[in-house]
């Protein structure tokens, strides 16, 4: 039986555990599909405050889990299949096995959102991409695609510039998400062209393996064009990694968590933290102080429950 498990190992996740740790809780962190979450996925951090220099951002998070490893928590590369909250202690369902925990911690995050095309998914990893950061040193000198009109959308094609020939940005309106000054930024940006009030129709070419090009369709003027492309980078938002809670824990229709105030959600015991509730901020640090309040809410229910 485990005081309190934390789903997740990003910014939330491991400040959770650094807290719960130091609270002599042994938390049971479950690392997830993402380890290290979307720190981990990013180059330069300056805005995490206490770095004057900046940060890379896998080192942020790699610091906090050996922070929070000194302290005796516990790292499993796991995620969660299944989980019953309907009483105490919940079960959870790990990689298929059952664990019993007093308390839970849901540090899940959000994952990239995919436009949902056939070949999209058949070419993962062979042009199509939705981390800039992760790949776009594979893309030196050829033509990039970034597709999305929202803040990720004009960091990652800003980005980008550093190794494509060209990065075209693809959005379905005129009208942009993205703040002012990241989307001033990619239009001064003398390599980055955009293409509005288009979508995606189609990606190719899947009988060899690689992206070579797009299908394009102006949603005002109906034209369809075909366009040479290497790289295409989806950037159209995320979805919370709540799968295995719903029908147990109160989502919003986004399927985002509902808080309850503080970090508790309508089931007492169980904590959220980061992202997978916050659609607001989804900072680095506000997910790291989200992570703290939840450790400090599950370490007081365990002692309002007796525990010692
Ligand atoms: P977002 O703001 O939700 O923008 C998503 C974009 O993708 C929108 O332009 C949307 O178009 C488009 N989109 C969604 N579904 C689509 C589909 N099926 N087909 C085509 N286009 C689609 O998401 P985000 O850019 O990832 O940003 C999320 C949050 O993180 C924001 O609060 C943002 O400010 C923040 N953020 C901040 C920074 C920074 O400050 N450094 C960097 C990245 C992100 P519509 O507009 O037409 O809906």
């Amino acid at each position: 039986m485990r005081n309190v498990i934390i789903v997740g190992s990003g910014c939330a996740g491991n400040t959770a555990a650094v807290y719960a740790a130091r609270a002599n809780l042994k938390p049971l962190v479950l690392i997830g599909h993402e380890p290290g979450g979307q720190l981990s996925i990013t180059t330069e951090v300056e805005n995490f405050p206490g770095f004057p220099d900046g940060i890379q951002g896998p080192d942020l998070v790699e610091n906090m889990k050996k922070q929070a490893e000194r302290f005796g928590a516990e790292y499993l590369h796991a995620k969660v299949t299944a989980a019953d909250l309907s009483k105490r202690p919940f079960r959870i369902q790990i990689d298929g096995e059952w664990h019993e925990t007093k308390t839970l911690i849901i540090a899940s995050g959000a994952s990239a959102r995919w436009l949902g095309l056939p070949n999209e998914q058949k070419l993962i990893g062979h042009g199509v991409s939705s981390c800039a950061t992760c790949d776009g040193f594979f893309y030196r000198g050829k033509k990039i695609m970034v597709i999305g009109g929202g803040d990720t959308a004009m960091e990652e094609a800003t980005f980008l510039t550093r190794f494509g020939s060209e990065v075209v940005i693809v959005h379905r309106r005129e009208e942009f998400r993205a703040s002012k000054i990241m989307l001033d930024r990619a239009r001064a940006n003398p390599k980055i062209k955009f293409l509005l009030n288009t979508v995606v129709e189609d990606i190719h070419d899947v009988a060899k393996g690689e992206v070579t090009g797009v299908t394009l369709r102006n949603v005002v003027t109906g034209e369809v064009e075909q366009r040479d492309v290497d790289g295409f980078f989806v950037a159209i938002g995320h979805i919370p990694n709540t799968q295995p809670f719903v029908g147990q824990i109160d989502l919003d229709p986004d399927g985002y968590i509902t808080s309850k105030g503080g970090a508790r959600t309508n089931i007492e015991g169980v904590f959220h933290a980061g992202d997978v509730e916050d659609r607001i901020y989804r900072q680095a640090i506000t997910a790291a102080g989200a992570g703290c309040k939840a450790a400090i809410e599950c370490e007081r229910f365990l002692e309002a429950n007796g525990h010692h």
